[in-house]
C-alpha cells in the first residue's frame, strides 16, 4: 500500500521512523496525481470546458472533505496554503498586522517550532508588539501557573503547538483555549503534528484557528490548511494580491473575493489537493482512536525496550504524548547515532527539529527522534531497539 516502504537501504530493509518529518504516501495518493495529470489537468474555477469543471469539482470536494476531517462548520472556513508554515505567516501578516498593536502582548511556549516563532517575532519587530513565552517543566510539559501569569488583557493571541515535533507532548488545549477567551485573545493551534494522531473538532475545542500541513498527514507536500473561523477570516485582510482573490479590480479600487478564495491569490496547487483526498480517505478508513492505539503501543514498547539501556537517555518524559520518541546516548552525538542507524536501514531525524530554543531550555545541541506512524510494526521496533543498544554499548560499558 506504501510502495516507497518496499525498499533496502545499505543492504537492509527500510525502517522509516521519520513519520514526524513526513509520512509516506498510500499508492491511492499516487495514483491519484498521475490520474489528475492524465486526465484532467486544467485551471479551477473559471474554465468553461469539461476539463475545468471537473477539477474544480475535485478539488472543493478534498475542501470538503478537510472540513469533515477537522469538524469544521462550513467549507469556506477551510483554506488551502502551502503548508503549516504558510498558515502562520497568513496569519501574522493579516490578522497580526490588523488586531495587534503595539504594546499588545502574543504568548507562545518554549516547545515551538521555528514557525511558530519567527513570524511572531517578525510581526512584533514591525509593530512593537511583545513576545511571551509559556516555560516547560523537565518532562517536556507547559507550565500551567507561569501560563496564566502571562495571560492578560493585552494578550492578543496565544499561538501554541497542539502536539511537539521534537518531544511529541501533546498540550492540553482546550484548557489553553478556554483561558485565553475569558482574556479576549484568539487562539492558534499550530497542528502539525497532532492532525494525524488525535481526533481534531475545531467547533468542540473552539479554537480561533488551526493550522496544518498535508504532508504529515499521508498527503501530498507543498500543500497545507488554515481553518479559521468564518468572523474572523472575514475581518482579515487579504494575504496576497493577485488573481482569483478579488471580486472587481480597476484602477481606482479593487474589491475582494468571498472566503475562501479572498485568501487563495494564484492558480493554487491543484493536482495535490485532489491527491489530498484519497489521503484523508485512508485515514478515515482507519479511524484515529485505532490509529493512536497503534501507535501508543509502538511508543510504549520502544520504551520498554530501551529503558534499561545503559546510556540511552530519553528526552520529554511526559505521559501524554504522540508517537515521538526523542533521545541521546550518553558520549555520542545525535548526528552519529543517526548515521550509525542509516547504516542498519533506519531512518530518523538528528538534530534541533526547528526548536532550537528547546533544546537550549534542555542543554541539549540537539535530540535522535523516532516517530512512528500507522505502517510501522513491533518488529521494526525490535530491531531498532536492538540497533540503539548496540550503539549505546559502544561508549557505554
Ligand atoms: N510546526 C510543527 C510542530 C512541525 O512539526 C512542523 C514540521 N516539522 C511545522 C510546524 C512546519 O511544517 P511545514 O514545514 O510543513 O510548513
Amino acid at each position: 500500500m506504501f510502495p516507497v516502504l518496499h525498499q533496502e537501504v545499505h543492504g537492509k530493509p527500510l525502517i522509516y521512523f521519520d513519520n514526524a518529518a513526513t509520512t509516506q504516501k498510500p499508492i491511492a495518493v499516487i495514483e491519484s496525481l498521475k490520474n489528475y495529470y492524465e486526465t484532467d489537468n486544467s485551471n479551477i474555477h473559471r474554465g468553461a470546458h469539461a476539463l475545468a469543471d471537473r477539477a474544480t469539482r475535485y478539488f472543493e470536494e478534498t475542501r470538503e472533505s478537510v472540513r469533515d476531517f477537522l469538524g469544521a462548520r462550513e467549507s469556506a472556513e477551510v483554506i488551502f496554503t502551502k503548508g503549516t508554515t504558510e498558515g502562520i505567516n497568513l496569519v501574522a501578516k493579516t490578522f497580526g498586522r490588523k488586531f495587534i498593536q503595539k504594546g499588545d502582548e502574543i504568548i507562545i511556549s518554549t516547545m515551538e517550532h521555528h514557525s511558530n516563532i519567527v513570524p511572531w517575532q517578525m510581526l512584533c519587530e514591525e509593530n512593537g508588539a511583545n513576545l511571551k513565552v509559556i516555560p516547560i517543566t523537565d518532562s517536556g510539559e507547559l507550565i500551567w501557573d507561569e501560563f496564566e501569569k502571562l495571560l492578560s488583557h493585552k494578550t492578543k493571541l496565544v499561538s501554541i503547538v497542539h502536539a511537539s515535533n521534537a518531544l511529541g507532548t501533546i498540550n492540553p488545549v482546550k484548557k489553553i483555549i478556554e483561558a485565553s477567551h475569558r482574556f479576549g485573545a484568539k487562539v492558534l493551534l499550530d497542528g502539525a503534528q497532532s492532525t494525524s494522531h488525535l481526533d481534531i473538532d475545531v467547533v468542540d475545542l473552539d479554537c480561533d484557528f488551526l493550522v496544518c500541513s498535508a504532508h504529515k498527514l499521508y498527503g501530498p507536500t507543498g500543500l497545507g490548511i488554515l481553518y479559521g473561523k468564518r468572523e474572523i477570516l472575514e475581518e482579515m485582510p487579504p494575504f496576497l494580491g493577485g488573481g482569483e482573490m478579488i471580486k472587481e479590480v480597476s484602477f481606482e479600487k479593487t474589491t475582494y473575493n468571498e472566503i475562501p478564495f479572498k485568501f487563495e491569490a494564484g492558480t493554487p496547487n491543484i493536482g495535490d489537493v485532489i491527491a489530498f483526498n484519497p489521503a484523508l480517505d485512508f485515514i478515515k478508513s482507519l479511524g484515529k482512536p485505532a490509529i493512536r492505539a497503534h501507535e501508543d503501543s509502538l511508543l510504549n514498547y520502544a520504551n520498554s525496550l530501551l529503558e534499561g539501556v545503559k546510556g540511552f537517555i530519553p528526552v520529554g518524559t511526559t505521559k501524554e504524548k504522540v508517537s515521538v520518541l526523542s533521545f541521546n546516548i550518553a558520549q555520542m552525538h545525535p548526528f552519529d547515532v543517526g548515521q550509525m542507524l542509516d547504516a542498519r536501514g533506519i531512518a530518523v531525524r538528528t538534530g534541533h527539529h526547528c526548536t532550537q530554543p528547546l533544546m537550549k531550555r534542555f542543554g541539549l545541541e540537539g535530540t535522535v527522534r523516532a516517530s512512528f506512524a500507522v505502517y510501522n510494526t513491533k518488529s521494526e521496533i525490535e530491531t531498532f531497539a536492538e540497533a540503539v543498544a548496540r550503539i549505546a554499548s559502544f561508549k557505554n560499558k
